[in-house]
């Protein structure tokens, strides 16, 4: 049987957590997956070698989502390991995960902690996106990852919560005008997941576990295992017709 040209996917951030297990989700369905970092490089070539002893291709890349600055360098980079490794010249899938938490009241928290936050999750995700339009496949896919708190209000997240409200808006807007392209875009909103995020909250603190497995509808705060293959399953072709959806994986949380 004449094996298929395998589908190409960028995910950023993708050393460690939710990106991480997306990029393996991803290869275990024999994609192959450009691996971004922002500091981790060891971590990041650990993905690329778990991508390689399932038989994969994977290639990291060093990538800081809030210096639009370093953009045009980073697409000259995918283009050259696009030539080098795959010998083509485009992706199909574009993952924007990388992210941070912050933790701030709103009556507390500072200018110089709010423009961190979007420059990270909105600004970043916006400029990045819009220079990766040309090195995207036409019938691509992108998936922004939002998050539980753009639908509900936990206090200390106002800023974060409201920017990933942005990236959700921002996803129609994307949909819509790349349609005729036929690229869908959909956000995934992840509820709260153990990972290192937010210095690893949700994982290590006790009563912050506790506390949402309770409000969760399947008594658990969720794991990588959770998030990863529900993305690359929307990446797949059975959802080529899921377009412009806000889809959350949180196994039922504040309901
Ligand atoms: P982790 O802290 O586990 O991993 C963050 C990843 O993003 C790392 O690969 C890190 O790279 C990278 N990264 C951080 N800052 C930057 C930057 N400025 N530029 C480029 N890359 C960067 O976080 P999660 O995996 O948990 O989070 C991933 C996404 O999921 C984020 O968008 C987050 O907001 C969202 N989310 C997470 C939830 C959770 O409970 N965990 C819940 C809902 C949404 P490096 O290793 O080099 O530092």
């Amino acid at each position: 049987m004449a094996q298929d040209i395998a589908k190409i996917a960028l995910i950023t951030g993708s050393s460690r957590g939710l990106g991480r297990n997306t990029a393996l989700a991803l290869a275990q369905k024999g994609v192959d997956v450009i691996v971004t970092y922002r500091s981790n490089q060891a971590e990041a070539e650990n993905v690329v070698s778990a991508i390689a002893g399932m038989g994969g291709k994977a290639v990291a890349l060093q990538l800081d989502t809030s210096n639009t600055k370093t953009f045009d360098d980073f697409a000259t980079q995918i283009k050259r390991s696009l030539k080098d490794i795959w010998q083509t010249e485009q992706f199909d899938f574009l993952v924007n995960n990388a992210g941070i938490g912050v933790y701030a009241p709103f009556a507390e928290t500072t200018e110089e902690e709010f423009d961190r936050l979007m420059n990270i999750h909105v600004k970043g995700v916006f400029f990045l996106t819009q220079k990766l339009l040309p090195l995207i496949k036409d019938g691509g896919r992108i998936v922004n990852i939002s998050s539980g708190l753009a639908r509900f209000a936990l206090p200390g997240y106002a800023a974060y919560g409201a920017m990933k409200g942005a990236i959700e808006v921002l996803t129609r807007y994307l949909a819509k005008e790349l349609g005729q392209r036929q690229i869908a875009v959909n956000v995934v909103a992840p509820g709260a997941i153990e990972t290192d995020f937010a210095e690893g909250a949700v994982r290590d603190n006790p009563e912050i576990n506790n506390f949402i497995a309770s409000q969760t509808a399947l008594g658990r705060v969720g794991l990588p295992d959770d998030i990863g293959g529900a993305i690359a399953s929307l990446l797949s072709e059975d959802n080529r017709w899921v377009n412009a959806q806000r889809i959350e994986v949180s196994g039922g949380m504040f309901i």
